[in-house]
């Protein structure tokens, strides 16, 4: 059946809500597996464009960093089991991507070193560390010498750090596009649209026409909403669901050598300076992400504060930092939820499926997702590592 109110042939297995790295790798994954799939987003015609709630999709925004076991904390075992599936996962999803589109992810193996530059700061990487070491995870702990060693950019009053050979990274922004290319090479049909109602086997969308927004309905045997942060602004989201999620904002800086010459760092760098956490994500090409700010907030401004105390705090790690040039200053928003994991599964134990709520981890968890949403849609269940992140769970 076609689109009513529009000249569009959209009757689709599956439609996705949602463009950032989390629908398009579930529509990418879909359209492989056979099946018809339609993927709206707001932003329009790739990214970038768009308003300013939609410019900024958090998957633009973020750094790239794959860091199951830097980012383990007290408490969240049952995430840090879900993250550390993904990034067993991650390289070969990522081989099959750089296959399909010939295009580079830029993924890097060479680890995250996590360095602390005093005493109350080692004594705190100390504590993760038996954590870390207690659950099973590698993690080396490094003195101040083997850890400059290893990045002789850092501070000489680095006291010491641990490096986690686990950890992956890959630049995100290119990744984003290779799964856009690889879906649209396996037929996903994409609307630019603004969904506002989601059904069991339907979404309610505003579409630009000729003489301003249009009201399009567009039926599928299956919707799966991936809209980040602003999946809970859309009707027809379970309340429980829509009521867990939050936007966390962040702020995050991209530098790049001027001359084109290697990057000062070789590996993903996460700095505890006085308390404060920053890291840094070196790209081959040079530009080096310096991350980033954790708010409650729902707004997308940088504020001169934020660059400032980034900017301060990575030249106490790496001071060399102050001689590269200013690339860019971004703002997201992650897509929190009330206990920090994804939601993932059967809204209504019909044709609605969440897919969201990824928060920190959302590029690292976006092949998993995009595997679990499939097993969904082909009536299998996903990876057990998945079952507690059940939208019935709220
Ligand atoms: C500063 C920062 C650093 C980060 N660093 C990392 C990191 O190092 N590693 C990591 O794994 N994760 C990181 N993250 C988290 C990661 O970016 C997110 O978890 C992930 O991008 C979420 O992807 P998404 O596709 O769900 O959401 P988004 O990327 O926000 O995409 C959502 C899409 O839905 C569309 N949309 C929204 N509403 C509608 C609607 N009503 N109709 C149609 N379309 C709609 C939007 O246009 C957008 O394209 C970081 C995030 C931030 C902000």
């Amino acid at each position: 059946m076609p689109a009513k109110g529009a000249d569009r042939d959209v009757d689709a297995d599956v439609i996705i809500v949602g463009g950032g790295v989390i629908g398009t790798a579930i529509a990418w994954r879909a359209a492989r597996s056979g099946l018809t799939v339609t993927l709206v987003d707001s932003a329009g015609d790739g990214p970038g464009a768009g308003d300013h709630r939609t410019a900024n999709q958090a998957s633009r925004v973020a750094a790239g960093m794959l860091g199951p076991v830097s980012e383990s904390v007290f408490g969240e075992e049952q995430l840090l089991n879900l993250n550390l599936h993904a990034v067993d996962r991650f390289p070969s999803f990522n081989r099959e991507l750089e296959q399909a589109t010939g295009k580079s992810t830029g993924l890097r193996t060479e680890g995250t070193l996590a360095v602390a530059y005093d005493n109350g700061d080692l004594a705190a990487l100390d504590r993760l560390t038996d954590f870390r070491h207690s659950i099973g995870l590698a993690a080396e702990r490094l003195d101040a010498r083997q850890t400059r060693r290893l990045e002789p950019f850092l501070a000489p009053s680095t006291r010491g750090g641990v490096l986690a050979q686990g950890d992956l990274s890959v630049d995100n922004r290119r990744y984003l596009a290779a799964l856009q290319a690889a879906a649209a090479a396996a037929g996903v049909q994409t609307v630019a649209g603004t969904v506002l109602m989601v059904g069991a086997r339907q979404v309610e969308a505003a579409v630009p026409g000729p003489d301003g927004p249009v009201r399009i309905t567009l039926p599928a045997r299956n919707v799966v909403v991936a809209a980040g942060h602003a999946t809970r602004d859309i009707a027809g989201v379970p309340l429980a669901v829509s009521g867990a999620i939050r936007p966390v904002k962040g702020q995050i800086l991209r530098l790049r050598h001027p001359g084109g010459l290697p990057n000062l760092l070789t590996r993903t760098v996460r700095a505890m300076v006085q308390g404060r956490d920053l890291y840094f994500v070196p790209r081959e090409d040079g530009e080096l992400v310096v991350g980033a700010t954790q708010e409650e907030r729902d707004d997308r401004w940088v504020t001169a504060g934020a660059v400032h105390d980034l900017l301060r705090d990575a030249e106490i790690a790496v001071p060399a930092v102050s001689e590269l040039v200013f690339a860019e200053a971004s703002a997201g928003l992650r897509p929190g939820t009330s206990d920090n994991g994804p939601v993932l599964g059967r809204a209504d134990g019909d044709g609605l499926i969440v897919a969201a709520g990824h928060y920190r981890n959302g590029i690292l968890l976006s092949a998993v997702t995009a595997d679990a949403v499939n097993a969904l849609l082909h009536g299998r269940e996903p990876h057990p590592a998945w079952h507690p992140f059940t939208p019935g769970r709220f």
